[in-house]
Formats: C-alpha cells, sequence, structure tokens
C-alpha cells in the first residue's frame, strides 16, 4: 500500500462563504439542479460564483452511466429525461446574474442521442433568457456520434469544450468507455462544422504522466485545431479513486503554460487549482458571436 503524499501548500484555499453565496446554494436545491462547482467541491467556488459570474451546471441527472477512475460524480442507471431542466437551467442563470456558464452533462450513454436534444434546448433556453451571458458546453464524447454532436452544435455554443482528461498512455486507466482518439476527432468534428467557434479542452496531471507525454498530448490537440487548453493538478476525490502520483509545483504549471502558448495555443490556463472551467470568463474574447 503506497502512502498517501502530502498536499503542498499552494493546494490549500480558504473557503470565502458569505450570504450571497448561501443564497445562491440555497437556489439551486429549490430548483433540483446540480452544480459541478459544488460535486467536486471546486475551491475556486468564491471567486467564480460571486466575483466572477460564472458557474458550471451539470444537467441530464447526477448519475453517470460511465465510471471514470478520478472523477466524484455517482454512477449507476440514470433518471428519466427532464424535459423542464432547460428553462430551470435558464431562470437560475438570471437568478445569479451570470456572465459565463458551463454547461456540462453525465454521459448519458443509456440515451441514443446521448442527451444531445436536451443539451441545445439548455443553451437556446439560456440565450433566450440571458442574451448577454456566454455560453460554454462541455459534453461527453456522445459515444463518437456525429449526428448527436450535430444536434448539440445546432444551439451556438460560444465554446466547445471537450476534455481529454490525460495523455494517451494513461486514457484507459484513467476514463472510462472512452478513448484518447475519438475525445479529438470529436473536437476535430466541431472545428469543421463550425470553424469560428473556439475549442477547448483539458489534462489533469500528476497522475504519472510524463513532460514528454504531455507535450505530446499539445500537440495531438494542436493537431485537432484546438484553441484552448487548461491544466491542473489532479485530486483524489475519495480513497477509492486513483491516488495522486506526484504534486505538480506552481512554476512546472508555468513552464507547461509558456511551452502550451509557445507552440501555438490562442489561450492556456495552468495551475495547481485550475479547473477546466476555471477563468472560462476571459477566454471567449475572441469568440464571434453569431
Ligand atoms: Fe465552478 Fe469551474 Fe469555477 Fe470550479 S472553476 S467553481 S467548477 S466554474
Ligand atoms: Fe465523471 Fe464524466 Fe466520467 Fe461520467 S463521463 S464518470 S461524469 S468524468
Amino acid at each position: 500500500n503506497k502512502e498517501m503524499l502530502r498536499k503542498p501548500k499552494w493546494l490549500t484555499t480558504n473557503i470565502n462563504t458569505n450570504k450571497s453565496y448561501t443564497k445562491l446554494k440555497k437556489l439551486m436545491r429549490s430548483k433540483n439542479l446540480h452544480t459541478v462547482c459544488e460535486e467536486a467541491k471546486c475551491p475556486n467556488i468564491y471567486e467564480c460564483w460571486s466575483e466572477r459570474k460564472t458557474a458550471t451546471f451539470m444537467i441530464l441527472g447526477d448519475i453517470c452511466t460511465r465510471g471514470c477512475r478520478f472523477c466524484a460524480v455517482k454512477t449507476g442507471l440514470p433518471s428519466e429525461l427532464d424535459w423542464d431542466e432547460p428553462e430551470r437551467v435558464a431562470d437560475s442563470v438570471q437568478l445569479m446574474g451570470l456572465r459565463h456558464v458551463v454547461v456540462t452533462a453525465v454521459a448519458r450513454d443509456d440515451l441514443n442521442d446521448g442527451g444531445a436534444q436536451v443539451f441545445a434546448e439548455t443553451v437556446r433556453a439560456i440565450r433566450r433568457k440571458n442574451p448577454g451571458c456566454t455560453i460554454e458546453v462541455l459534453p461527453s464524447d456522445m459515444k463518437g456520434d456525429y449526428e448527436s454532436l450535430k444536434t448539440l452544435m445546432d444551439s451556438r455554443p460560444d465554446i466547445f469544450n471537450h476534455n481529454i482528461e490525460t495523455v494517451r498512455r494513461l486514457t484507459k486507466r484513467v476514463r472510462a468507455r472512452a478513448t484518447y482518439d475519438r475525445s479529438l476527432q470529436l473536437l476535430k468534428r466541431v472545428k469543421l462544422l463550425s470553424p469560428h467557434t473556439p475549442t477547448k479542452s483539458s489534462i489533469m496531471v500528476g497522475l504519472g504522466e510524463t513532460k514528454e507525454e504531455i507535450i505530446q498530448a499539445m500537440d495531438d490537440l494542436l493537431a485537432h485545431g484546438v484553441d484552448i487548453m487548461t491544466i491542473g493538478q489532479y485530486l483524489q476525490p475519495t480513497r477509492k479513486h486513483l491516488s495522486v502520483e506526484r504534486y505538480y509545483h506552481p512554476d512546472e504549471f508555468k513552464e507547461l503554460k509558456e511551452i502550451a502558448l509557445e507552440k501555438g495555443f490562442k489561450h492556456c490556463e495552468s495551475g495547481p487549482l485550475v479547473r477546466s472551467s476555471y477563468h472560462a470568463d476571459e477566454q471567449v474574447n475572441y469568440t464571434a458571436r453569431q
């Protein structure tokens, strides 16, 4: 049994909660909505919700048909599709006064379209009620189904985000029922379908990858037209999940960011607490809103 690594000091944050934050939490419960910010106990929640006016909603329920070994979301048989969910999300975006919203979903492998239709309806409902809010989608690979992807892209999100999560060699260990190549192909297809939509992908480090493998992942993403990359430290959600192999120093994250920008990414967020949706509000600058 491997001894658990000690968490370095740069990973401890003060969870700053105030009244408005508590109010928002209540709102989520009353609308029966789920946010990744809460489920993943994201350390950035105060900054995002209160200061940056950004949040990440998880739609299509809170039970996933897959069980990735880094992810804290429950696995099992999902609930029935909830067609009112798009409007409730749109209302909450309005009540929270969000400027940027990320919409993600559990992987619904039980549905023919992977949930793409409800996903697209959610994007439309948010836009209808919040014309000034930029919308980023973060779907699963939707089983690699082209029609599902088209359904989602028809709703014209401002940013398309899909995470490869880790380097090629570790994909099988880290992700359930997803392949590195299928994810790359999905990102490429988005560029072909909608060349002006910025695409984005993320990896977690600390799972045993080498620097060369990270650099290879950057090259692979660029070769598939990806514009934005985010890199963050993997943190083990519970003892049952994959253990952390290494904590990267903030300087190493800085170096990775420099490499990514030099290689040609238009934007890169890289740091110990960076999450796929962290500082997403800054990444829409070159979005061509159609
Ligand atoms: Fe939510 Fe993402 Fe911000 Fe974390 S970084 S609080 S998950 S929007
Ligand atoms: Fe978590 Fe997504 Fe994997 Fe489901 S598909 S287990 S939500 S990372």
